[in-house]
């Protein structure tokens, strides 16, 4: 099948206007004659089905979570990013858009890109008009901070709850369509396949997790807005249910799955503390405002430090070795996520890690609470403050920005953050890669959408910080309102879509006997153990460094444990009660499918990019030779090398990377 991604002629920072203007539209009294079904009620599904319902058309909206408000996109902590300008630092739709194409390493889809920066605005506006309550600054204006990657600050954010303050307002947003009968909430429903009819998205099976009912539920398009994959590798900072299932299974009916090596690596999560562990929680990177990253310049220390011997804060100025800032001067400790992730392994690697695994480095906010300090002791007319004063004063500023995290690192790891650097390490944290989509949302599903986090179209090989939320919401509110109706306007004389077809019926039935299967099987391993086990080969061959071999192995060994599971999985209880261990073994059945897809991916990819090297052959002196190729957008303004290009220039010389050029349309 020949890829189309629909993008509109003429110049980019006018295809989406032009779009509009051309595309066909429903008209109010249509609208009610046709069903949308959304799965997933996060921040991406959250705002269309409000946005669907507001515009007029019947939704039906499907959670796996007791609400909506549930939604993994409550954890989102740090901000979103949107093109206001408000700090007067420089920056515009373009930057934002060039930043976003830049720090996903130039494969991401420009028009798609250049579309979001301009919504970007908007969305801040609708969230403060719902009474998000955003961060202001002393005049009572909306306050922004920093992300990696960018050099201005565009990033709106409330504390370190954004998510959730977000989540509030598309859930209030959604409460008043359900009121109204406009929106079907359907919570604890588990969407288990999609159903395609005379080609066309019509329908899904769900399963209603409390009761074990099975059920069908039509509609003239269905939207998937299911979040992302990257529990595949067990341990993540993602919500333990984030799963593939629902874009899994409009893959396998059909719709093409892009990128799916592509995750992001987080740099800023509390490290791994042993093998027993389920979870791993995200330090936002808006604490990279702030801290300050290191590691001892010297083994020695670090080995004292490892025995506890000797306290990161006995460790002078000139003993630190502040990586990030002496590697690159001009991002400093803001450097996107994918490099500083790799620069942490790097160091830990070469045996700078300052826990017990060795897997740590330090995140300080020493010098903030001086620099905070000392500003406040002259606001406040205190003369010669003492030190401790001063860092009184400094460390309450931290706390009015960050408290909750400093707050959720005690609790986590049982030091306070205030008295001593916290560690942190890289983790698996957000999937780039998803179901592919065109410029419309669609999938290659005709009437499939995909948005959000479940969607590949927006941050190529990397994604900036707080950019999710920006997708998630303009796909919700501002794209896929316009997007889909384009489709739609066709469908106004359809009628209601019948669920007593065949396509429904053999839907079903593959569902059912799946779900009857494993309650049959009586096998000898948990769900988990092949969970864990897929975890372990995903980290250790597919993370952040690959190599052609470990990639072969890799899909070798994913291969056996998916027949192993198969055979001997066991799943406790029966399908007719609320089962989380069932409906965990269907998620990790589809994990273990994409595992294989994804581990195939990376070895054909025969390049670095955003948090993976490429680990292709060695060098002379034994060390492993890392590729990176870039690809320079031939059809927009770089021809050839980005001018500023500083960042990935410093990196480039500091790894030794060889840079190969490729042109890309
Ligand atoms: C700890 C953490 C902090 C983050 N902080 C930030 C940040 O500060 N800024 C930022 O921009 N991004 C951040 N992100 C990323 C961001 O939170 C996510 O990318 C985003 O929230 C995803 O939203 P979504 O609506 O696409 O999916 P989700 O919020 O994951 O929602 C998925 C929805 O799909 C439903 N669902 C899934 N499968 C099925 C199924 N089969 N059947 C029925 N329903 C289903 C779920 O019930 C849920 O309602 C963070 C991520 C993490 C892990």
């Amino acid at each position: 099948m020949a890829l189309d991604s629909k993008i509109p002629k003429g110049p980019i920072k006018d295809k989406w206007t032009d779009y509009k203007n051309h595309i066909n539209l429903v008209n109010p009294a249509n609208k009610r004659h046709i069903d949308v079904i959304v799965v997933g009620t996060g921040l991406a599904g959250g705002s269309a089905s409000a946005t669907l319902a507001e515009l007029g058309y019947n939704v039906k909206a499907f959670a796996y979570q007791d609400s909506p408000r549930r939604a993994h996109s409550i954890a989102a902590q740090g901000g979103i990013n949107a093109a206001k300008n408000y700090q007067g630092d420089g920056d515009s739709t373009y930057r934002l858009f060039y930043d976003t194409v830049k720090g996903g390493d130039y494969r991401s889809r420009e028009a798609n890109v250049y579309r979001l920066a301009e919504v970007s605005a908007n969305i801040i506006d609708q969230c403060v008009a719902q009474g998000v309550p955003f961060a202001r600054d002393y005049g009572g204006l909306l306050d922004n901070r920093s992300f990696g990657g960018v050099l201005v600050s565009r990033t709106f954010y409330a504390k370190g709850q954004t998510g959730q303050q977000l989540l509030l307002g598309a859930y209030s947003a959604m409460n008043r369509q359900i009121a109204r009968g406009k929106i079907e909430m359907f919570n604890r429903h588990e969407m288990l396949d999609v159903v395609v009819v005379d080609g066309k998205a019509r329908g899904i099976i769900a399963r209603n997790l409390v009761t074990g009912e099975i059920e069908r539920h039509s509609a003239h398009a269905v939207v998937i807005a299911s979040g992302g994959y990257g529990n595949v590798y067990f341990l993540s900072t993602n919500a333990m249910g984030s799963n593939v299932t629902a874009g899994w299974k409009v893959h396998k009916k059909g719709a093409y799955f892009a990128n799916p090596c592509y995750t992001q690596i987080h740099p800023t999560c509390i490290p791994r503390s042993g093998d027993y562990q389920s979870k791993l929680t995200l330090m936002s990177e808006s604490l990279r405002n702030d801290g300050r990253i290191w590691v001892p310049k010297n083994l020695d220390d670090v080995k004292a430090i490892r025995e506890g011997s000797k306290k990161p804060t006995e460790l002078t100025e000139d003993q630190r070795d502040y990586y990030l800032e002496r590697r690159y001067p001009a991002f400093g400790n803001l450097v996107p996520r994918d490099v500083a992730s790799r620069a942490a392994k790097e160091r830990c690697d070469a045996g700078y890690g300052v826990n017990a695994t060795g897997e740590a480095v330090y995140l300080d906010f020493v010098a903030s609470f001086e620099r905070y300090g000392k500003e406040q002791a002259k606001i406040q007319n205190i003369s010669n403050p003492s030190e401790a004063k001063i860092k009184e004063l400094g460390q309450e500023i931290v706390k009015a920005k960050y408290g909750n995290l400093f707050q959720m690192y005690e609790k986590i790891v049982d030091e306070n953050p205030y008295e001593t650097p916290m560690m942190i390490y890289p983790a698996v944290h957000y999937t780039m890669g998803g179901v592919w989509v065109d410029y419309n949302l669609m999938t290659t599903i005709p009437g499939c959408y995909a948005i959000g986090e479940a969607n590949f179209s927006d941050h190529g090989a990397n994604r900036l910080g707080a950019s999710a939320l920006m997708q998630g919401l303009a796909d919700g509110y501002f794209v896929l309102p316009y997007t889909i109706g384009d489709y739609l306007a066709d469908d106004i004389r359809t009628g209601k879509i019948s669920t007593e077809s065949s396509e429904f019926e053999a839907a079903e039935k593959e569902v059912t006997e799946r779900i009857e299967f494993f309650i049959n099987n009586e096998g000898t391993h948990s769900v988990d153990y092949y969970h864990k086990k897929l975890g372990k080969i995903m980290w250790d061959k597919c993370g952040m460094s690959r190599n052609a071999e470990g990639l072969e192995i890799a899909i070798e060994e994913i291969s056996a444990l998916r027949k192993d599971f198969w055979q001997n999985v066991n799943v406790p209880g029966t399908s007719t009660e609320y089962n989380e261990q069932l409906a965990k073994a269907g998620r990790v059945a589809d994990f273990l499918e994409l595992g294989e897809l994804f581990a195939k991916d990376a070895l054909v990819r025969e390049e670095s990019a955003g948090g993976h090297f490429r680990e292709e052959h060695q060098t002379e002196d034994g060390e492993a030779k890392r590729i990176k190729e870039f690809q320079f957008v031939s059809a927009w303004e770089y021809k050839g090398e980005p001018k500023d290009a500083v960042l990935h220039k410093e990196e480039l010389a500091y790894e030794n990377i060889e840079v190969k050029e490729r042109s890309y349309k």
